[in-house]
Formats: structure tokens, sequence, C-alpha cells
């Protein structure tokens, strides 16, 4: 199956015309709309806004790999519940070398060994993103390859749906594009996607499932947070949809605000604008933060963080589901058997499928395995050192990930070996028998994208379009509520980032990506 039987010619040709026309109208409906983040340098409070980067059309996407990333999702939920409700596999893959040679991992798996035998919830919600690309391969034609499971402050939620109603406003608002391609003309080709709503409605379940109607939903953020609008409209849905209310707080607010009781270790928070009411309880604390190493500048951040994790509430996600979504278990998962352990193996707990097997059969998880690309360790293991030699004989076929999340830390191509290198200079201090830095990273086959689709990409805050090779990656939410067994699983839309095919990596928030919507061919 070669690119062009499967995906047009993209984008069609505009008129100069039609597309002063297309920027004038996306800009007018991305502010209108809060499609927005906030400009690079912006005063507390905000006083103005910029469109998000955005592409003028969207962009074609195989309408089959599009409905089978979404069908993946439920197993993909269940698979990841089942991951953290295993404490002997979190602590043989993330309490191993991983936890000495990378700090930040250390500490989140040795503070959550501190607490776990403490815990009083037994829920955790999960709000993932799997994210793919498609993969051009020689023989096997176009399919998606997974490139990785986020488990939290899985962003752009809001912004996405946005971005596909966009694009629906604009083909309705100019006679299907001025009629410049059939794909653009036919309604059906343009997804629902609902992501915004879905979220806010995993978020609801926590609540619900909580069982205090006064409790309060709590947001953990990152100071002066560029994407604030996509959290912002989380909220809004959950107070005028749910009727539930939010409060957001930075870690650093929270370690002098929040409050535990010792009898119930309810979490609670004063109200310091109304300071004779008593204190809220908190149902479920979102984390859009928390994820990388400068959300802890000191032990402060760290001590908060167990003690919220020590509380009642419902964690969104817990210590252990974080862990989960780390890059080292994704290369585990690739490993021999171990996928089948975890989707087919009786003693797995019931976490929607059924106990063990359950409904689940060999074909899903080779449903599952085909959207996996090549993902090695990098120990001293015999796999971790066939790593090693593809790394430094072939570089140009891989990508080198540490344990790390946000974007802008992986290590591409040619850069691969010298950086090995100096992770060896490092260990040269370093005390004898202990792990060997480059442990804490994993190697990863890189996904080859077809090549020849193009689109008009707007940087946020531009009234002009650049005209670009393109690269699509789609992430597909899912929520997961769940404790010794499944309460919700559910698939909850999809995201579509297109970057440069220039760039190797494909931050919105770093002004690489622009946020896009599947055209369905
Ligand atoms: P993060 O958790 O920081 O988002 P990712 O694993 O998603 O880390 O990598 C960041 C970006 O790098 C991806 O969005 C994608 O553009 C690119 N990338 C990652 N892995 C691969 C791969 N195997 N092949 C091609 N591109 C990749
Ligand atoms: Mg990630
Ligand atoms: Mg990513």
């Amino acid at each position: 199956m070669s690119v062009s039987t499967t995906l047009p010619d993209w984008p069609p040709s505009l008129t100069p015309e039609q597309h002063s026309h297309l920027i004038l109208l996306s800009s007018t409906y991305a502010l209108t709309h809060g499609f927005t983040l906030l400009p690079p340098s912006s005063s507390q409070p905000p006083t103005s806004a910029i469109a998000a980067p955005l592409s003028l059309l969207p962009t074609p996407f195989p309408r089959g790999l599009y409905d089978l990333a979404v069908s993946l999702q439920p197993l993909y939920n269940a698979l990841y519940a089942r991951i953290t409700l295993d404490w002997d596999f979190l602590d043989r893959v993330m309490g191993g070398s991983v936890s000495k040679v990378d700090t930040f991992q250390g500490e989140l798996w040795r503070g959550w060994k501190s607490i776990r035998e403490d815990l009083v919830q037994p829920l955790q919600l999960g709000l993932f993103r799997s994210d793919y690309l498609l993969h051009d391969g020689e023989k096997e034609g176009i399919s998606i390859k997974q490139v990785e499971f986020n488990t939290i402050a899985a962003s752009f939620g809001a912004l996405s749906q946005r971005a596909g109603e966009m694009h629906k406003y604009l083909s309705k608002a100019t006679n299907g594009y001025f009629s410049i391609s059939p794909h653009l003309s036919n309604p059906s080709n343009f997804p629902a996607n609902e992501p915004l709503k879905n979220l806010a409605a995993g978020l609801a379940e926590g609540w619900k499932a909580y069982g205090n109607k006064d409790a309060v939903i709590l947001f953990v953020v990152q100071d002066g947070e560029r994407n604030v609008f996509d959290q912002k409209w989380l909220e809004f849905e959950l107070l005028e949809s749910h009727s539930i209310p939010v409060i957001r707080h930075t870690f650093s607010e929270l370690s002098t605000l929040a409050q535990i009781d010792p009898t119930t270790k309810n979490l609670l928070l004063p109200s310091p604008l109304q300071p004779s009411l008593p204190a809220r309880e908190v149902s479920v604390i979102y984390y859009r933060s928390a994820y990388t190493p400068t959300d802890y500048p000191s032990s402060a951040e760290w001590s908060t963080r167990l003690l919220l994790e020590t509380s009642k509430a419902i964690k969104c996600p817990s210590m252990a589901l974080q862990l989960s979504g780390a890059k080292k278990i994704q290369q585990v998962l690739s490993e021999p058997e171990v996928l089948e352990d975890f989707l087919l193996g009786d003693h797995r707990p019931d976490v929607g499928f059924g106990k063990g097997a359950g409904s689940l059969t060999q074909e899903d998880v080779d449903r599952l395995r085909l959207t996996w690309i090549g993902l090695y360790p990098m120990d001293n293991s015999e796999l971790g050192k066939k790593a090693y030699t593809l790394a430094t004989s072939q570089p140009e076929k891989y990508v080198l990930k540490p344990q790390r999340e946000g974007g802008g830390n992986n290590i591409y191509r040619e850069n691969i070996p010298s950086y090995l290198e100096e992770l060896a200079e490092e260990d040269k201090h370093k005390i004898e028998g202990e792990p060997e830095k480059k442990e804490g990273y994993i190697l990863m086959e890189l996904i080859e994208p077809p090549k020849g689709l193009r689109n008009l990409l707007v940087k946020g805050g531009e009234n002009k379009s650049r005209l670009a090779d393109i690269v699509s990656e789609l992430g597909v939410y899912g929520v997961s509520l769940f404790g010794g067994k499944q309460v919700v699983n559910q698939t909850a839309g999809t995201l579509l980032r297109t970057k440069g095919r220039e760039s190797d990596e494909g931050g919105v928030a770093i002004g690489i990506s622009s946020i896009d919507s599947p055209l369905l061919v």
C-alpha cells in the first residue's frame, strides 16, 4: 500500500484571497471560542490571549487506522490499571536501576513505597492519552505505531475539541472550503470528537465515586502555565454541566494550605476568601503539574505530594499510576510474554474485562502489540548489549529516551553516540556496583511517518501561514476509574498535533506543533 493510494495530495490549492479569508475566519474563531494560549510573557491576572497554533485545514488521516486507535483504548485503559495494581512489577521495573540513576523517578518510587501501606483510598483515576504516529513500513504499508502512553497531565483535550469544531466551522462557513477538495465537502469525514466533555465527565465520575456532594475537585497546577485555557475549559465544564466546583493551587500554595484530618484522612482546604466558612473537602486531586523535576524545586514539594497521596481524595493520577506511565514500563511491556501475562493471566484483577483472561484473547494481545515498534533496555542484559550496538552503529534509526515527560528531553539519531559517551564519562566517578547512567534510558526505533503530506500551519498570534511538510501525531484519550476492580473504562476522544517534518519533537506549548484535527479518508 503506497502513500498515494491512501492519502490524498494535500493541501488542495487556495487562491490568495481564499487563503486570507481562512486566516481571518480561523483567528477570529479561535479568539472567540477560547482556542487560545497565554502570550509568552503574561501578567497575572492575564490581560490578553493569543490563538493557539493551528492548521488552516484538517489533515488527512486513514479512517481505518483512526478507528483502530480509538478501538484499542479500552484495552490500554485496562492494561495500565493492571500494571498499577501490580506492586511487584512496579518494584522490579521502577525500583531497580532506574530509581538509582534517575533522581526524579527514584524519589517518586521511594516516596510511593514509603506510604503505600497506609493508603486509605482504594480508587484511582486515570485520564490517559495514548499517542501514535503513522508509520510507513516498506512491507506492511501504513500502520499506526505508539509513541508513548501518558498517565499524568495529558493535556489539550479541550483545545482539541475546539480545533475540530473550528475546522467544521471553516468548512460550513466557506461552502466546504470553497469546494477545493471532495474530502472537505463531506461532513462525515470530520469525526465527532468531544474530549473536553468526556474528560470532565471522567473527573465527575471520580467525584461521584468519592460520595460527598459538598466536596470540590482540586487542580494542582504550575505557576505561569501558558496552556491555562485548556484547563479552564475543564473547570467550566465541571461547574456548568456537573455543578462541581474546582479549586486551583500550585504545589507551593498547597504546602501551607492543605490539611488532612488525622482520623478521617479527608483532605481539607480552607477558604481564605471566606474565612468564616469551614474548610472544603477534596474529592479528586487532578494533577496538571508534578510530572517533571522542576515541579519539585525542593523537598517541600515532595512532602506535599506525599501528604496529598495519603489523603482520602482520589488521585488523578496516584503515584503508582504515574510510575506506570514511565517509558521504562513501556519498554518492559514489549519484552516476550509480559503483555500476555497482564492481559491473559488468571491472577490479574477484574478491571472491566473479567478476572484474568476474562473476555480477553490472544487476538487482543496481538492487536495491541501490532501498534508497537522496537523498544530496548539500555542495561547490561543481552538485549541491552544489542541495543548499545544498534545505538552506536546505526543511530540514524533510533531515539534515546530518558524517563521524562513534557517534551524536549529525547536524544535523536546522530546525537546518540556522543551522548552515550558523555554518560559513560560521568560513570567514571560512580561507586563500584552501582548501575550505569545509561540504564535510566530506553532506546526506541524511529517511527517513519509517510512522506508527501503538507498543510498550512499558523503560529499562535500570527496572521500568516507556512506551507510545511508535516508529521501528525494522533492522541487517544481514555478515562479509567479503578481499584480492585474497574468502575469506569471509556474512550474519551482524540487529539491531532501537526508539526513541520524537520522537527523531531512536537510540543504545542513549546511552539513546535499546531493543534489540528483529522480529516478521515
Ligand atoms: P514526552 O513524554 O516528552 O512527550 P515522547 O515519547 O512523546 O515524550 O517524545 C516526544 C516527541 O518525540 C513525540 O511527540 C514525537 O514527535 C517524537 N518521538 C518520540 N518517539 C518517537 C519515535 N519512536 N519515532 C519518531 N518520533 C518520536
Ligand atoms: Mg509523555
Ligand atoms: Mg509525548
